[in-house]
């Protein structure tokens, strides 16, 4: 059952005269509930576009794009979007930025609180409740970030690179926490990352997009059991996926 299509998107930015882009050409993709997807390819083929797109942040040129058979045509709260710079409210707290969306939506301060705590709990972030984000190094606030993301309780929660500015050891520790966390709450997930490591790791089917003008290339799924565990990057199976993987991308380079 498709919970997201996107049907036949296209999306042509207008510059100047003879300097428009078309980012996303035709592009085709349906996505079942709950699912963990990843969108690799090269660099501008058009990947945040398309997350922009689907978070309807941004209008395609033509097509459409439905989220449980209703169009998307701007925003929705179903939906959470974090990006590799974590844009958090500086002047609140760790607390502070999570209840906010809750709070937004006139949810109890008693019931935004709990929800609030049970994410912090989460991510790992018990202790630093009343920090505020200068206080906190870059990992802790990409956690704030996604705490504050999933306190809403999105269906869809579309990720752009979300640990791209991270170093590698905080990187490994977050896909961990994200995998804990999309087990138990297990919303749909679609994450752009330039990493295919990555990619292989936390999804049930890794998209791989040509080069601009993006379309979709092909549809890996990924068959490693779950949960996921750091040893399985050492067998042959998660090997050969990065190396077919590697190579469709490289073709597009
Ligand atoms: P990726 O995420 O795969 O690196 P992007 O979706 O960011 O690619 O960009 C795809 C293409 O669209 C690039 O050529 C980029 O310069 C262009 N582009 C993206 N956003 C805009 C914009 N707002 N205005 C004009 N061109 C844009």
């Amino acid at each position: 059952m498709a919970f997201i299509e996107a049907i036949d998107i296209s999306k042509r930015f207008n510059g100047k005269p003879g300097r428009e882009t078309q980012a996303v050409l035709d592009l085709n993709l349906t996505v079942r509930e709950k699912e963990f997807i990843s969108i690799v390819g090269p660099s501008g083929c058009g990947k945040s576009t398309f997350l922009l797109m689907l978070s309807g942040l941004e209008k395609p040129t033509s097509g459409h794009i439905t989220l449980d058979g209703v169009f998307v045509e701007g925003p929705d709260p179903q939906q959470a979007v974090v990006f590799q710079d974590y844009v958090l409210f500086p002047w609140k707290t760790v607390k502070g930025n999570i209840t906010f969306g809750p709070k937004l939506r006139g949810v109890d301060h008693k019931v935004s609180e709990k929800i609030s705590y049970r994410y912090i709990d989460l991510m790992g972030l018990t202790g630093f409740e009343d920090r505020y984000p200068h206080e906190l190094s870059g990992g802790m606030q990409q956690r704030v970030a996604i705490a504050r993301a999933l306190a809403n309780d999105p269906k869809v929660l579309l990720m752009d690179e979300p640990f791209g500015s991270l170093d590698a050891l905080t990187r490994e520790v977050m896909q961990m926490e994200l995998l804990k966390i999309w087990r138990a709450d297990r919303c749909t997930v679609l994450f752009v990352t330039h990493s295919i490591n990555e990619a292989v790791f936390l999804s049930d089917r890794v998209v791989v997009m040509t080069k601009r003008p993006g379309r979709i290339k092909t549809v890996v799924d990924i068959n490693l059991d779950r949960p996921r565990t750091q040893d399985m990057q050492l067998s042959d199976q998660f090997k050969n996926y990065e190396m077919t993987l590697k190579r469709m991308v490289w073709e597009e380079v």
